[in-house]
């Protein structure tokens, strides 16, 4: 197994990772809050969650991932309750868009993405235990919070400098900034607008609903066990959730909630966070109406290290449109070569090696990507030098499909409807009758009319190809 290095936010700096069983990588990726179809920036994070779970299977181990789907909170009530309507009818179709969307980025499926709603049980039976420990009260307003002054681990994530905690002071919104370092509600008392949104449950403390932190605290316990491998989010999540999931889970079962703690920088505009209330954010739908598609995005996306801020801007869309196109054109010519150089069988090698030691670095996608795009010039160099080595040609091909098997920026080829799938084929078969009996002139006027469609066209030793280039 290779040194995989990666950075961990508990010891603010990079160590050497491994799973602890020595196989499988249990790791725990805070989800979508489904009131709202999730932004770039939110996708930005998802993305560099894709990357390091392909990075480890890369490393030889397996994943097994678990992302919440937060389908109960503060905002998704509140917009309940605007429609009149209930939270499911709100985040259903959220979550559907959702997976849609992660579809289309071409990020890999969690293997499970349980929901807040689905799991109160555990919720109850975690702050129980923090009850029976006495980490846990309940308050005159009948909500039930975490005594911080209790724990004395609190704040050990975030850093926070003890002076400005407030014991006993308390916060019960979900999301909250670094200067509210209070008590923070584990369950809260249901208020009739909850009730009316069937946002309210039974428990020991009467009528009520989880607190944002608690949902992944029981979850993660439910599908990885105590201790987890890794557990991934941006960095906004530091302080208070992920602080607050520490304080939960281990005050609970006594041991640590994760070995390392692995963070995400923001995806900016204008130079300012993506976020829906500052009023800049763009989605997938965005993208899809721009005909951006997945490669393009990832192109950007892995264009920065993750822990460094990314500035989305329509230029730089534009040039990963323009990268893109050349790696599917090297795709396209590994297909369709027939035999390479003992060179090309070099370049092969060199582009493993550099851009496993990149991605082992801590996730270094950018220098990844130079490899691979060093890769493609020097392929294309060999390619048109022809060759006759079979065996370097599959040393290209099986290089190429490993490392973008990580980064995964081949663009999809333009869609070819059924119509003008026979069209061209019939204007093919004209062509070939053409150039039988030796009319140029018409061989070529169909060339012409075939690239005026936007369709491209290779003679070949195996016949005639043609591609939709447009
Ligand atoms: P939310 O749906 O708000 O709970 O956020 C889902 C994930 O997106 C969390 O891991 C956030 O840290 C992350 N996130 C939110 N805004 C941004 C942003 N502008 N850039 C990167 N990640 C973000
Ligand atoms: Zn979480």
């Amino acid at each position: 197994m290779p040194d995989f290095r990666l950075y961990n936010t508990l010891a603010r700096r990079e160590e050497s990772f491994a799973p602890q069983d020595g196989h499988t990588v249990r790791m725990y990726t805070c989800g979508p809050t489904v009131y709202n179809p999730a932004h770039l920036g939110n996708f930005r994070t998802f993305l560099f969650e894709d990357l390091l779970r392909r990075t480890i299977k890369l490393a030889g181990w397996n994943v097994y991932q678990v992302m919440n789907i937060t389908d109960v909170d503060d905002k998704i009530i509140r917009r309940a309750h605007e429609a009149g309507t209930t939270i499911g009818q709100i985040t259903q179709p959220i979550t559907d868009t959702f997976q849609r969307d992660r579809e289309y980025l071409r990020i890999e499926p969690a293997e499970v993405y349980p929901k807040a709603t689905e799991h109160i049980g555990d919720m109850i039976a975690l702050v129980q235990r923090l009850m029976e420990k006495e980490l846990a009260y309940q308050a005159e307003d009948e909500s039930v919070y975490f005594a911080i002054a209790r724990f004395p681990a609190y704040g050990r994530l975030s850093r926070l400098d003890t002076r400005v905690l407030r014991p006993g002071a308390r916060v019960a919104a979900d999301d909250y900034n670094k200067e509210d370092v209070r008590d923070f509600a584990l369950w809260k008392a249901a208020k009739p607008e909850d009730e009316r949104a069937h946002a309210a449950w039974d428990s020991p403390w009467g009528r009520g609903r989880p607190g944002w932190h608690l949902e992944c605290s029981a979850m993660a316990k439910r599908y990885l066990g105590d201790t987890l491998d890794i557990h991934a989010g941006g960095v906004d999540l530091i302080f208070p959730h992920h602080e607050d999931e520490i304080a939960q889970s281990e005050g609970a079962n006594g041991v640590p909630l994760s070995r390392f703690w692995c963070h995400g920088e923001f995806l900016l505009t204008d130079g300012e966070k993506m976020a829906k209330r500052v009023g800049n954010v763009m989605d997938v739908a965005h993208l899809r109406e721009a005909g951006i598609g997945a490669a393009a995005l990832r192109h950007f996306m892995f264009s920065v290290r993750y822990r460094q801020q990314l500035n989305l801007t329509e230029d730089a869309l534009e040039a990963s449109q323009r990268a893109v196109r050349r790696v599917g054109e090297l795709a396209e010519r590994l297909t369709t070569a027939e035999a390479g150089t003992e060179a090309l069988a070099n370049a092969a090698d060199d582009l493993e090696r550099d851009a496993k030691a990149a991605l082992f670095d801590d996730l270094n996608a950018p220098q990844a990507m130079a490899a691979l795009f060093e890769f493609i010039r020097r392929a294309n160099a060999e390619l048109d030098q022809g060759g006759s080595n079979l065996a370097a040609l599959e040393r290209a091909r099986s290089a190429f499909a490993l490392i973008n098997g990580v980064l995964d920026i081949v663009p999809d080829q333009p869609a070819v409807d059924a119509a003008l799938r026979s069209w061209v084929e019939a204007q093919l078969a004209e062509r070939e009758q053409a150039r039988a009996r030796r009319d140029f002139a018409t061989a070529d006027a169909i060339r012409k009319l075939l690239e005026v469609r936007g369709i491209s066209i290779e003679d070949g030793p195996r016949g005639t190809r043609w591609k939709k280039v447009r």
